[in-house]
């Protein structure tokens, strides 16, 4: 825009001057972008229309004043002096800007700046293009926080925590430091949201990260790797107490009870903790490692942490393998049942037995169930298993009815999550009807941490099992916490002793005082009792004693192969 039309120009260039003005006029009136040329005060000499729809501001708010109004305090005085200092030097600046609109609103603009000199080589104008690109990085970071972050808890997901980690480990390769992988676990989450439902289970999550967060120091990456579980990536560490610090805080913060809906709520974790260098050769190793010791931390009894030690990747190779086999067992047949008398005291007869489950795998030989139970709740083979094990149970019961005069009964172990998942009434109503057995004779054991965490759904299932005509057990009753008069809201007709309180009465005061307590009120509430894992001849005088009314031990026998159960009871009827 040199003025002045000088001499020496004929008419046809003047004419041409014109028209291209025109079409320059033209395309600033009809741009979509907004644009402004400012002198070299910077005060505003002119705004295309683009610029007033974008900015709300007319040409005569803003014309002669500077730029100030569309500033929207987003960015400090060092962003400013990198802008002017980027225009100065090298003529032109573009990158995003957050600005104000005439109503106050704030949205961000892509802006491409120039400055025009003059013959002296001053500035002479700025020109400002700019677009509203608010809607557009609106949605790319709606779908970033989406791809990346957990919508519930807001913290970073698996994947970007994962990056996380690759890139916290590379750093830490070449600043000579170490990070470590904090592998965090909550405890007994999943009967918080079996008993009181998804909504307030949602809420402990929610409060939870919230407290982990405020555990972990400033810059560690804290992430909701998946359901209950929660990471952290510490980096720039130098010895292995501030982890420990970290590790503490994080047990700790959860220690308070967590007030939900008048819910008072108590949870605990468990941590697990690998070194970067050291316990493993990439990330994949790494996160191994950290859940490894994290089970382990379960395993020592929750509420604590362990790291990581190279036993335990043994451990968990070896767990894989178990896990590999036992999806293929029933397909093999690898599965039968043993069965363990239960006498009754009085009349020193067999009143029935425990079905217990056996697993011999063709490699790893025989499995103890309380290996491989928990292993099969956790793959989900539980619920298959169980059906198999229901009907085997039922068929092998059925070829009881004339060994005693009183029919025998069968006890039949549920675990917890074949009734929380399964349909184990109508699992149940199957197996009786395929093998003729009378449902008067069964008894279905399930356990007290399905009852504490048994919300209307269970209590139902339970209240079902009943209607088909079993009846109801609880498993070693003692080991959790529930109450006796929690006891009375349930429908069980039998309660059976754990026998790690079985095995100390003779020598702890306590548990031979809870075991009294137990029967006492366990008859009063209608109940029958079997005292488990009975031994020696002190135990069975103790319980016998104190009204138990039926016993399950070594004392009288182990669990016995179909054969040699049916074996026992005939030998015990002749005696
Ligand atoms: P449980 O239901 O409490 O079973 C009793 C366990 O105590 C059995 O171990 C039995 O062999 C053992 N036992 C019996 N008498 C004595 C004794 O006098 N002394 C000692 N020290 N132990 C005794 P087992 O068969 O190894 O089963 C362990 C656990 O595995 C069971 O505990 C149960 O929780 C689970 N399990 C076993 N079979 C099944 C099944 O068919 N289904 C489900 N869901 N779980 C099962
Ligand atoms: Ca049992
Ligand atoms: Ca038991």
């Amino acid at each position: 825009m040199q003025g002045g039309n000088g001499s020496g120009r004929s008419l046809g260039e003047l004419e041409r001057e014109n028209a291209e003005l025109r079409l320059f006029r033209t395309v600033f009136n009809m741009a979509s972008e907004g644009m402004m040329v400012t002198d070299e005060a910077n005060r505003i000499l002119a705004v295309n229309p683009a610029f007033t729809k974008i900015t709300g501001f007319e040409a005569a708010d803003v014309v002669g004043s500077t730029p100030g109004c569309l500033r929207s305090g987003q960015h400090d005085a060092a962003f400013f002096e990198t802008f002017w200092g980027e225009l100065r030097s090298k003529g032109r600046w573009e990158g995003e800007l957050w600005n104000r609109r005439k109503s106050g609103e704030v949205y961000r603009t892509w802006l491409s700046i120039a400055t025009q000199l003059d013959h002296r080589g001053a500035i002479h104008r700025h020109m400002g293009i700019f677009r509203d690109v608010s809607e557009a990085r609106d949605t790319a970071d709606k779908l970033w926080e989406k791809t990346n972050f957990d919508p519930l808890t807001k913290l970073p997901n698996r994947s970007l925590f994962l990056d996380r980690l690759l890139q916290a480990l590379v750093l830490a390769g070449r600043s000579n430091k170490r990070a470590a992988l904090v592998f965090v676990g909550l405890d007994g989450f999943k009967n918080i949201n079996d008993t009181l439902g998804h909504t307030i289970g949602d809420k402990v999550l929610e409060e939870a990260a919230r407290r982990f967060h405020s555990a972990v120091r400033e810059g560690d990456t804290l992430a909701r790797f998946g359901g209950d579980e929660f990471t952290a990536v510490l980096t720039d560490i130098a010895t292995v107490e501030e982890v420990e610090q970290v590790v503490r805080a994080l047990l700790e913060c959860l220690a308070e009870p967590f007030l939900i809906e008048n819910h008072q709520i108590l949870i605990s974790c468990s941590i697990g903790i690998s070194l970067w260098p050291g316990d493993g050769s990439d990330v994949e190793a790494v996160m191994r490692n950290s859940t490894s010791a994290m089970r382990k931390a379960k395993e020592a009894g929750r509420n604590t942490f362990q790291f990581f030690t190279p036993s335990m990747d043994a451990r968990a190779q070896a767990r894989s393998r178990l896990a590999s086999e036992l999806s293929d067992a029933l397909e093999h047949d690898e599965f039968t049942l043993v069965y363990q008398p239960i006498i009754h005291v009085p009349t020193g007869r067999v009143a029935g037995a425990e079905a217990l489950l056996r697993w011999h795998n063709r490699f790893i030989g025989a499995v103890s169930p309380d290996q491989f139970v928990p292993l099969a709740e956790e793959m989900g083979l539980i619920l298959p298993i169980g059906d198999w094990l229901l009907t085997a149970a039922c068929r092998e019961a059925a070829t009881w009815h004339n060994l005693t005069k009183t029919p025998l009964r069968v006890a039949i172990n549920v675990s917890p999550r074949q009734v929380q998942q399964g349909d184990i009434a109508s699992a149940l109503e199957r197996a009786l009807e395929v093998t003729g057995l009378s449902p008067d004779v069964v008894t279905v054991e399930i356990t007290e941490g399905l009852l504490l965490a048994s919300g209307g759904e269970v209590l139902k299932k339970i209240h079902r099992i009943r209607d088909v005509g079993a009846k109801i057990a609880v498993d070693d009753f003692g080991t959790g916490y529930a109450s006796l008069s929690y006891l009375k809201t349930f429908p069980v007709d039998i309660l059976k002793i754990d026998r790690s309180f079985v095995s100390k009465v003779m020598d702890n005061a306590e548990d031979a005082r809870l075991i009294e307590a137990i029967i006492a009120l366990g008859h009063s509430l209608g109940m029958q009792i079997v005292g488990e894992g009975v031994e020696t001849a002190e135990q069975l005088a103790f319980l016998t004693d104190r009204g138990c009314d039926l016993i399950q031990g070594y004392r009288y026998s182990p669990p016995l192969a179909a054969e040699r159960f049916k074996e026992y009871v005939a030998a015990n009827e002749r005696a």
